[in-house]
């Protein structure tokens, strides 16, 4: 069984097979950790999201990392919290979790890091999103070697660590 693993920091600076990226639905970039990957990647990150075509909500597109320490960038398309009910956005955050691991899976992809998606300026109530993360992990860790969640605010992790503390930094393993 591949483990789960809880983190704070930047997912920048991580090298995994595929980091995970909240984008928007044009994948032409945004603020946020969309924001920060692009900066990291470099511009050609860019050019390859431009032919995509761009990407629906709940749905995940993968390319290359470019000057990112990480091989992959799987981008996917979390729900706007207040455009939807909040039985139908936590299907759609669902599904981001879940296409984008069966996309590294079917890449034959072993490691693989999230950031705490639709839960910066898409206003997913923290807490329950790292439910919905960690849950969607649970069902999925033993097609991987390791994933991990990681968050980039001390306020969600505080939540994280009394809610999951099991796997906070590895513990468990
Ligand atoms: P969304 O539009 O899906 O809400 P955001 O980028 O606004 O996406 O926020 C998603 C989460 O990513 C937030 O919890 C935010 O704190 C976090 N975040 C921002 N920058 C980084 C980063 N460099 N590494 C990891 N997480 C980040």
């Amino acid at each position: 069984m591949g483990k789960i693993k809880i983190i704070k920091g930047d997912i920048t600076k991580l090298s995994c097979d595929a980091i995970v990226n909240a984008a928007n639905s044009s994948l032409l970039g945004g603020s946020g950790v969309d924001g920060a990957i692009h900066y990291a990647a470099g511009p050609e990150l860019l050019a390859e999201c431009r032919i995509l075509g761009g990407c629906k909500t709940g749905q995940a597109k993968i390319t290359k990392g470019y000057n990112l320490p990480s091989r992959f960038v799987i981008h996917t398309v979390g729900p706007i919290y207040y455009e939807h009910s909040p039985a139908e956005a936590e299907s759609l955050l669902t599904s981001c979790y879940k296409n984008s691991l069966n996309l590294a899976k079917e890449k034959g992809l072993k490691t693989i890091a999230f950031p705490l998606i639709s839960a910066g300026v898409y206003g997913y109530p923290q807490r329950e999103a790292i439910k919905v993360a960690v849950e969607t992990m649970k069902v999925h860790q033993g097609e991987f070697d390791e994933i991990t969640l990681i968050l980039f605010g001390a306020r969600e992790f505080g939540m994280a660590q009394e809610d999951y503390g099991e796997y906070v930094g590895g513990a468990g393993a």
